[in-house]
């Protein structure tokens, strides 16, 4: 078997020996480092490949109103422009590769924008484990780890969502979260 020359994540070249094989014995999964390892691992995991074609789709498709007080779930009162302005935000930010790491996520969105965006484009959210205390930047907030999957499809995807702290009661939180469940 040949030596691989180039990392599967970051593509330096790689002296042999290598030094992170994420499957073994699959050479074109073999990475530079540890961290690479790991970023290619998250980019696997996201399945960013086939969750871009649908948020192109869904902005090429455009966002009605009906549809986007549809999806957005909010126990605020929140215009249909801000909707269907948080929802174009996320596709525009997935179609930019974001999201599909830990430290470069989703942001400013908030949990309601991207749970509305994941029903728009017909995905169910199967999964979350959230981080507190974390810091993006010079913000500090919740950081999201959202699985979801297609409604009887076969593809799951997951996305890292940022939301920066806000100066809100904790209630509030609670019921946003399960109105988003
Ligand atoms: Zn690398």
């Amino acid at each position: 078997m040949s030596t691989p020359k180039h990392c599967a994540w970051c593509n330096a070249e790689i002296a042999a020996p290598h030094t992170a094989a994420l499957v073994e014995g699959d050479a074109s999964m073999t990475c530079c480092s540890e961290a690479c390892a790991v970023n290619r691992k998250h980019a696997t995991d996201s399945n960013y490949k086939a969750l871009i074609p649908l948020c192109t789709a869904q902005l090429k498709q455009g966002i009605s109103a009906e549809l986007a007080d549809e999806c957005y779930i909010s126990m605020e009162a929140v215009t249909t422009s801000v909707k269907i302005e948080a929802m174009e935000s996320t596709l525009l930010q997935i179609c930019e590769g974001k999201g599909m790491l830990p430290s470069d996520p989703i942001e400013g969105v908030g949990v309601e924008g991207l749970s509305a965006t994941l029903r728009l484009i017909g995905l169910k959210k199967t999964g979350r484990e959230t981080q507190h205390g974390v810091k993006i930047g010079t913000a500090r907030g919740a950081l999201d780890l959202i699985q979801c999957a297609e409604y009887g499809g076969e593809h799951a995807y997951q996305v890292y969502n940022f939301c920066a702290a806000p100066a809100q009661d904790e209630s509030d939180d609670w019921m946003r979260d399960l109105l988003n469940e």
